[in-house]
């Protein structure tokens, strides 16, 4: 029996979802972040539930060959990235048998075949004998792409609070917490995102040290203060950027040179726009006690109330709420990806759900009859209108609202959406809502594109689609997200005859 606070000697023989290490102890099984299959760890156990637990690490007695030395010196500690202590190969590794045990597990998918050159090492993933005639799966890893895979973010958001001394700082949560681990240099974030950071927080702790009282750090335990979170936002190909502060106070139309005053806000703006590159500074307002970063009011204090960037040809305008992918280096081989597997010869309707500022969308419009694109979010769905128009692209028609309603009436209620032929679905990580699945089942199309942040939602949605005649064809694991455990996939599903 394993209790809380025992020492455990443990063979660590397959990962959680997580990335973390899985070892067993009688039938028992641990949990243990920052473990490798292959190793042995000497672990204390932190919590104990009735037939598994967690464990943390007291010393690594074997050593696996795939264990490096975490690049950032906070890795452990903060939340962001769960696989530093991996080479990359070894992430690879963890991402395709995860993507692999997905779908096999939950998405019912059999003989599902290893990359190229990549082996079956990892002990738990693979469970199933292997017949030869499976799906291959295929990876894009950001060593496929021209530039280093470290600094590849163009999007932080970082919290604001004070050190122990009560110092000003930014950083990231700690895992599960609201700890705000102090971190200015975030290895994964593009140099030019840290460089504004750092600029604010020297303004910041300048006049912090001015006034007298603690206004000018947000307190989220007193709902006190006023900055509460920096977002930071970089078009990679244009070099704009979108900087918005997230302030605890009512804000209007002269708030800066009023209210503002006291922070020296104007001040803050000039040295920000001094950097290079074309600037939108933002400020936004949250007075709720909430864990939402942006509250909906924003006003403009520089710049346009967007920036563009461009993916390939083509050229976007991107809005403060809305989603834009945050690997540059790597989107438009994602795009490139989809496309592929969409194979449309010009003559096809494709939908394209949950389509954001319709990037997807006009990368596939040029190859197709016409493109409808479906976002909830209203600001995103402008951005798509603007977008088909700065790119002369006609075929592209964006509706605002929940794919799940939007295709669920079109369905029942024939006339306004044309039927497709090709269906792309990009849902964030809870997966496609069962209303859509239900619709789509219905509306027949020879092929979906499902570009999922999920494995997990993926696989149970491709369960979902079986019914109506749908096979996965084909699988690509698309790592976007190097050093943490996140890892998108893009897959393909079609008839079987
Ligand atoms: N394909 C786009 C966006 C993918 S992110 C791109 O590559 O940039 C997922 C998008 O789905 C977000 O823009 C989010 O606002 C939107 N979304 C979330 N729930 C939705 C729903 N129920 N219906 C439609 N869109 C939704």
């Amino acid at each position: 029996m394993i209790s809380k606070n025992d020492e455990v000697l443990l063979e660590i023989d397959g990962y959680g979802h997580s990335g973390e290490g899985i070892g067993h102890v009688d039938g028992y099984t641990l949990f243990v972040q920052g473990a490798i299959p292959g190793e042995q760890v000497r672990v204390r156990v932190v919590k104990a539930k009735k037939n598994y637990g967690y464990g943390k690490i007291l010393s690594v007695e074997e050593t696996s060959d795939a264990r490096v030395e975490p690049v950032c010196p906070v890795a452990r500690r903060c939340g962001g990235c769960e696989l530093q202590h991996m080479s990359y190969e070894e992430q690879l590794r963890f991402k395709t048998g995860h993507v692999r045990e997905c779908m096999e597990r939950i998405g019912g998918v059999d003989g599902l075949l290893c990359p190229d050159g990549m082996t079956d090492s990892e002990p738990e993933m693979t469970k199933s004998s292997i017949p030869s005639e499976g799906v291959r799966m295929e990876v894009l890893s950001a060593f496929s792409c021209d530039a280093e895979p470290c600094r590849y973010r163009n999007k932080a958001q970082f919290p604001i609070g004070r050190d122990r001394s009560g110092r000003p700082v930014a950083g990231f949560y700690a895992a599960r917490s609201h700890e705000i681990i102090p971190c200015e240099d975030c290895l994964l974030q593009d140099a030019k995102i840290n460089r504004i950071l750092m600029i604010i927080m020297d303004h910041v702790r300048e006049v912090d040290k001015e006034l007298a009282d603690e206004s000018m750090v947000y307190n989220e335990e007193t709902h006190t203060g006023w900055l509460r979170h920096v977002y930071i936002r970089l078009g990679y190909a244009t070099g704009q950027m979108m900087v918005c502060l997230v302030v605890n106070d009512r804000i209007g139309s002269d708030y800066e040179k009023k209210a503002g005053s006291r922070y020296r806000l104007t001040d803050l703006v000039t040295k920000i726009a001094r950097e290079p590159g074309e600037k939108a500074v933002l400020l936004n307002e949250n007075t709720k006690k909430t864990n939402v970063v942006p509250g909906e009011k924003y006003i403009q204090l520089t710049g346009l109330p967007y920036i563009e960037d461009r993916i390939g040809q083509l050229r976007f305008q991107i809005g403060p709420d809305s989603f834009y992918q945050v690997n540059p280096h790597i989107t438009k081989k994602l795009y490139d990806k989809a496309l592929e597997y969409a194979a449309l010869n010009g003559r096809e309707t494709v939908w394209d759900l949950y389509c954001g500022i319709g990037t997807i969308s006009l990368s596939m419009a040029r190859h197709a009859k016409q493109v409808i694109g479906v976002e909830i979010v209203p600001q995103a769905i402008g951005n798509a209108k603007e977008n088909a128009k700065i790119n002369q692209i006609e075929n592209a028609t964006f509706i605002p609202g929940a794919a799940e309603d939007v295709i669920d009436e079109a369905m029942a209620d024939w006339g306004g959406i044309p039927l497709p032929d090709v269906v792309v679905v990009d849902p964030p990580r809870k997966g496609c809502d069962e209303k859509l699945i239900t619709a789509i089942g219905k509306a027949a199309p020879d092929r979906i594109v499902y570009v999922s942040c999920d494995p997990a939602t993926l696989a149970r949605d491709i369960a979902r689609l079986r019914p109506y005649g749908f096979e996965l064809k084909k699988v690509c694991v698309v790592d976007q997200f190097w050093q943490t455990r996140h890892v998108e996939t893009v897959v393909l599903l079609s008839h079987s005859i």
